[in-house]
């Protein structure tokens, strides 16, 4: 694999030294973040803008839901064919409990006096005083809270699990810390899913060299590069999280970003087998299933029960790339983002069903509050 690679590299040098003879013109060494070669392949194309069936996105982030104007959103949802927006983000950003219940209301106010039947929202768990007197039971109490006053279901950050959230003497809290297990058993109890995120791509983990396949990302978002223990190694935090999975059989886990397992989907299928309460949604993770069409093919029609579509980052012109890559048969077209993916992407070409229940129907079933008559049967 190492030798490949090093050909690779080689191979730039020489299309410079090519172009240097060719054209009499002298250019700098080409390297990998100039090299951007037009496809010379034809082959049939579909491109999309709007989704073959109406979908959910399970995984969107509105931050100011509780006061922007929402007909400008439900414009830019009808384009794509969205329709219903689940946005994660009903306590903003606040770590504070009573400006945080106040976020929340207030997005709830607007969705129901504005457009009740196209927005859901999540609530989040309060994370700070882990460790104080009676946190657990406070915590609980307010997801109780925001379910009465209309949240229909609770997202976690990945903040959990790193640094930035620490109990009352200062340490780290692991995802799997047993103080927080009130929080996920009332969630249980509520039967609202909780979606959690949990770590980062390995790769962040890795060494920063010509070998890891996160490279340019990690150069042009430094900050995204950890040491291989900071602050647990991944394959740690991995396993905190699933052994929240394992001690609440009874919630329902929503595994945002296919659980950092998208681009080693035996290991995920082994999860999945493992955990009946577990789903996962395929936010941020495209590029990964768009490089193994067959393979996640296969794994999507043997659990089209439990896949959930997402994409996280709100950016209207990216779903094409989600459309295409689920519904279409087209071969080696482009990505994105080049940090994400260097490569191109396959088409799976989900049939109907499968595609119904990951745009729609699961996501109905977990969070019965959609009203269902948006959506074919
Ligand atoms: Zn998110």
């Amino acid at each position: 694999m190492m030798k490949k690679h090093f050909t690779f590299l080689y191979l730039l040098g020489s299309l410079t030294a090519v172009a240097q003879t060719n054209g009499g013109q002298i250019e700098q060494p080409l390297g990998f973040e100039e090299y951007d070669p037009v496809s010379t392949l034809k082959v049939s194309e579909h491109k999309l803008t709007r989704s073959k069936y109406p979908f959910i996105d399970i995984h969107n982030h509105q931050y100011s839901m509780s006061s922007q104007d929402l007909s400008k959103l439900v414009a830019d949802m009808d384009a794509l064919n969205m329709g219903v927006m689940v946005n994660l983000s009903g306590r903003g950003w606040s770590q504070q409990w009573a400006e945080g219940t106040t976020t929340i209301k207030g997005m709830l106010d607007n969705v129901k006096k504005n457009y009740p039947k196209r927005f859901m929202v999540f609530t989040n768990p309060e994370l700070k005083g882990v460790g104080s007197p009676g946190y657990g039971e406070r915590a609980a109490k307010q997801v109780e809270e925001d379910v009465k006053a209309g949240a229909v279901g609770m997202k976690v950050y990945k903040s959990l699990g790193f640094s930035g959230i620490k109990d009352t003497d200062g340490k780290r809290v692991a995802v799997s810390d047993p103080r927080l297990d009130p929080i996920w058993a009332k969630c249980g109890e509520l039967g609202i899913p909780v979606i959690i995120h949990t770590a980062d791509p390995k790769s962040f983990w890795d060494p920063l060299d010509r070998y890891n396949e996160r490279w340019l990302e990690l150069k042009t978002h430094a900050g995204r590069k950890r040491g291989s223990n900071d602050p647990v190694p991944f394959d740690s935090l991995m396993k905190e999280q699933h052994a929240v999975f394992a001690r609440h059989p009874k919630t329902k886990f929503i595994n945002a970003h296919m659980g950092w397992y998208p681009n080693d989907l035996r290991k995920l299928d082994s999860l999945m087998t493992r955990f009946p309460n577990m789903y996962v949604e395929i936010g941020a993770v495209i590029a990964e299933l768009g490089r193994q069409p067959r393979a996640a093919k296969q794994f999507f029609v043997k659990w089209q029960d439990k896949i959930l579509f997402g994409k996280d980052s709100w950016v209207p012109s990216e779903y094409a790339t989600y459309f295409r890559v689920l519904e279409t048969e087209d071969e080696y077209f482009p990505y994105h983002k080049k940090y994400h993916a260097f490569w191109r992407m396959y088409g799976m070409g989900l049939p109907d069903e499968v595609l119904k229940k990951v745009y729609y129907k699961n996501a109905i079933k977990l969070i019965p509050a959609i009203d269902k008559s948006q959506f074919p049967e």
